[in-house]
């Protein structure tokens, strides 16, 4: 799972085109990206390119879970 995130990070990073090729092998990178592009970033702009959402933070059952709402909906 590290490495998956690591993978992302570079990624996202780079614009995205390296996560188009990746996800031809895993189909559900989708939600997994929005997920990560998010996470622990409470208060700090989405890190999804072209977004310009301020990630929100939610407490449910305990367990902390984010999200943007600009493009989670
Ligand atoms: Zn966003």
């Amino acid at each position: 799972m590290a490495e998956i995130k690591a993978v992302l990070a570079d990624a996202i990073r780079a614009g995205g085109s390296t996560l188009r090729d990746y996800k031809q092998a895993n189909g559900d990178l989708g939600s997994f990206q929005k997920e990560f592009a998010v996470y622990g970033r409470e208060g700090e702009p989405c890190a999804r390119p072209g977004c310009r959402g301020t990630v929100r933070r939610k407490t449910q059952g305990g367990r902390s879970t984010f999200h943007c709402p600009a493009c989670q909906r």
